[in-house]
């Protein structure tokens, strides 16, 4: 038997199955394929895709690396608090934070229930890095609108990106104007998806200057990325 599938085995005779249903998941993972082709060298992000995916069931400790509760609580720690911003939170969650390229993207789940995945990391990256605020939070929200939301998939990628997550980047910071810019060169998909800026050209849609916003009713940034960063980098030295 192999690694991978000695190590699945143990993962189901640790209640994996018998506790799906407490948080409402379908009986399978579906991943459990997966991770049964797996080498050792590949298992941990496997492992942990499928151990999100089963949250909140007991303990799969047969492995040493499985991590039943990597869907709420962070693999690594980043070293830093989370700020408590009802306002900020509901700010992005409206797509109200006066970053184009972010605003675009909440509205686009918001009405299509879907984003690129390049929008979900700026998305995510805002809130965890420049806003400072709990992945959790925008994990649960990314959980109640996409139509391809999937448990471990959402958490894990989320933990990826908030710097507590399986890889040994806790640095990933996504810079919206530059991420907007460059992914987005025409503008076009801020222009569907921020009605208000429908008309600018490309070389201004990612920042308008004060003037333009208030002329079109387009809230001013919400934060400063430059004084927010920085001010997370000084709280981690
Ligand atoms: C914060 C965040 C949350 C996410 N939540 C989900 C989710 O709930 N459900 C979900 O299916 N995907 C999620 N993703 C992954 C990715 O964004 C989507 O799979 C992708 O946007 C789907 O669009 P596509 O099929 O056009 O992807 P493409 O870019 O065309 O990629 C093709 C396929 O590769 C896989 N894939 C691509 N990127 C990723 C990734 N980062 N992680 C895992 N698989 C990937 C998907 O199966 C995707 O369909 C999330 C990503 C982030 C950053």
């Amino acid at each position: 038997m192999t690694f991978g599938a000695r190590a699945a085995d143990a993962l189901l005779e640790a209640s994996v199955v018998g506790s799906f249903s407490r948080i409402g998941l379908a009986a399978r993972s579906r991943l459990l394929p997966e991770f049964t082709s797996g080498t050792p060298a590949t298992l941990e992000g496997r492992s942990v895709v499928i151990t999100g995916a089963t949250s909140g069931i007991g303990h799969a400790t047969a492995t040493g690396l499985a991590r039943p509760d990597a869907a709420w609580r962070d693999y690594r720690d980043r070293g830093d608090r989370w700020r408590d911003d009802p306002e900020g939170l509901a700010a992005w969650q409206q797509g109200r934070t006066g970053y184009p390229v972010v605003d675009a993207a909440m509205h686009q789940l918001a009405q299509e229930g879907f984003m690129h995945n390049r929008a979900r990391m700026i998305a995510a990256s805002f809130l965890t890095n420049d806003l400072q605020l709990d992945w959790r939070a925008g994990a649960a929200h990314f959980m109640r609108h996409p139509t391809d939301a999937d448990l471990a998939c959402n958490q894990l990628n989320w933990q990826w990106a908030a710097g507590t997550g399986t890889d040994s980047n806790p640095h990933r910071i996504f810079n919206p104007t530059r991420q907007g810019r460059r992914f987005d060169p025409t503008g076009a998909y801020v222009r569907r998806h921020v009605p208000e800026l429908a008309g600018l050209p490309a070389a201004v849609i990612h920042d308008p200057d004060p003037a333009t916003r208030r002329a079109r009713g387009y809230p001013a940034p919400i934060v400063d990325h430059r004084q927010a960063i920085g001010a997370y980098r000084a709280r981690r030295r």
